[in-house]
């Protein structure tokens, strides 16, 4: 079962990995967006732990609840929006319960599902969707937590966005041209997912 204590440590290390790798968020969204990627995303964070840092809460969904209000209000973009969402979806799924392992499950594949309306995309068009929706499968198929095979999955098909051709976001715009880089959006999930594998192991 998925404890506070380890939701909040598990914001906190995505957000020293986001931090650390600001610079390159924001090289990434230079080559196929606008380029404050790294900025966006970093400000959330930071935004988000001066928010549940310290915080007694009573549920995992209650830290989750905190996390989605943050980002939806302080991070501007498309991802603010999206990540809000799905931690609004994962605050939802989870609300007043203990989250074991199959919960955790339901409640990433109901964030997925409401990160595609929110965005009107599907997997393959080179968004972070890529990378949740490899995670959900996994989790899918799997019957408990193993952090070095979600690390995987989620490095996996964050890598795969590189070779993919954008249909969704700034990147669109580029259509051809987009493939060759990865897509920033990916990459911050990314960090998100090894973050969780490192609090689970
Ligand atoms: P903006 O594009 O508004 O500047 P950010 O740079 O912070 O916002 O975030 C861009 C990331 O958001 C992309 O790399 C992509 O992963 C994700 N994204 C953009 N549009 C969509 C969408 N319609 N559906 C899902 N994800 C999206
Ligand atoms: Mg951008
Ligand atoms: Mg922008």
């Amino acid at each position: 079962v998925l404890q506070v204590e380890q939701t909040v440590q598990w914001m906190d290390k995505t957000n020293t990995k986001i931090q650390e790798n600001k610079e390159y968020l924001t090289t990434l969204d230079q080559a196929i967006g606008d380029g404050d990627h790294g900025i966006n995303i970093s400000r959330g964070f930071q935004e988000v732990m001066n928010k549940v840092s310290g915080q007694a809460y009573e549920h995992v969904a209650d830290v989750m609840k905190d996390v989605a209000m943050t980002l939806m209000s302080k991070v501007g973009g498309a991802a603010g929006p999206l990540y809000g969402t799905a931690f609004l979806k994962l605050s939802m799924t989870f609300k007043g319960q203990d989250v074991d392992y199959a919960l955790f499950s339901q409640g990433i594949e109901d964030a997925l599902n409401g990160v595609k309306q929110r965005g009107k995309s599907d997997t393959g068009e080179k968004t972070l969707v890529d990378v949740w929706s490899a995670v959900s499968e996994r989790l899918k198929q799997e019957e408990k937590f193993d952090g070095s095979v979600l690390e995987e999955t989620a490095r996996t098909a964050m890598e795969n966005t590189k070779d993919t051709l954008a249909t969704k976001g700034r990147a669109a715009y580029l259509k051809e041209r987009s493939i060759g880089h990865l897509d920033p959006g990916s990459v911050s999930s990314f960090y998100l997912f090894e973050a969780f594998a490192e609090v689970i192991n």
